[in-house]
C-alpha cells in the first residue's frame, strides 16, 4: 500500500481506503491481495456492489495495470454470485471517472448492478441514455475512430 492516500474530503484517507484498512464498516463480499468487493451503502438495486483496488487510485486513469486485471477478474467472478443471490438475469458494470462524469468517491470503483428482465428500473441514467440513443451508421463513426486512434498513438499507445 502506498503511504500517501489521496482524499477529497481533507481526511488523510479516503472512505474506501478506510474500508480497506478496516477503519470504516462495510459488508465485504470478496477480498484478495489487491481487490475488495463490498455492498454499496446506497443500493440502487438489491445486491448493488462495488469492486475496488485496495491500493488507492483516483480513477481509471491512474490505476496501475497490475491492479486493473485483478479488478476486472474480481467483477467477473463476483457477478454470477450476485445474480444467483438476487435472482437476477444480468448486470450493469459501471465506473464513473471524474467529477464531470458524476464520480462522488474519488477512489476507483466499479459498480456491479444486478438487473432483472423487465425490472422497470430507470434510475441508471447512463444505461437508459444508451438504450435511447440513436444508432449511428458506421461511416458516421469512422472519423471519430480515426481521431481517437490518432490521439491514442500520440499518447504512446501502440
Ligand atoms: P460514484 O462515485 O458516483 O460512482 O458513487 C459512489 C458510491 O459509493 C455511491 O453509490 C455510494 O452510495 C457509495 N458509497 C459511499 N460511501 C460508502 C460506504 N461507506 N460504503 C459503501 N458504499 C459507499
Ligand atoms: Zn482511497
Amino acid at each position: 500500500m502506498p503511504r500517501k492516500y489521496l482524499s477529497d474530503t481533507g481526511a488523510d484517507k479516503c472512505i474506501f481506503c478506510r474500508i480497506v484498512a478496516g477503519e470504516a464498516p462495510a459488508v465485504k463480499l470478496f477480498e484478495d491481495e489487491r481487490v475488495l468487493g463490498f455492498l454499496d451503502i446506497r443500493p440502487l438495486r438489491p445486491g448493488h456492489a462495488l469492486v475496488i483496488p485496495k491500493r488507492h487510485c483516483r480513477d481509471l486513469r491512474d490505476c496501475p495495470p497490475e491492479d486493473l486485471a485483478p479488478l476486472l477478474a474480481a467483477c467477473r467472478s463476483l457477478a454470477p454470485a450476485l445474480l444467483e443471490a438476487t435472482g437476477s438475469d444480468g448486470f450493469n458494470l459501471i465506473a464513473s471517472n471524474g467529477e464531470a462524469a458524476g464520480q462522488e468517491v474519488f477512489h476507483l470503483h466499479f459498480h456491479l448492478m444486478p438487473r432483472r428482465s423487465g425490472d422497470g428500473f430507470t434510475r441508471i441514467a447512463f444505461a437508459e441514455s444508451v438504450a435511447r440513443a440513436r444508432r449511428a451508421e458506421l461511416d458516421e463513426l469512422s472519423a471519430m475512430g480515426d481521431s481517437i486512434r490518432a490521439a491514442w498513438r500520440g499518447q504512446g499507445g501502440s
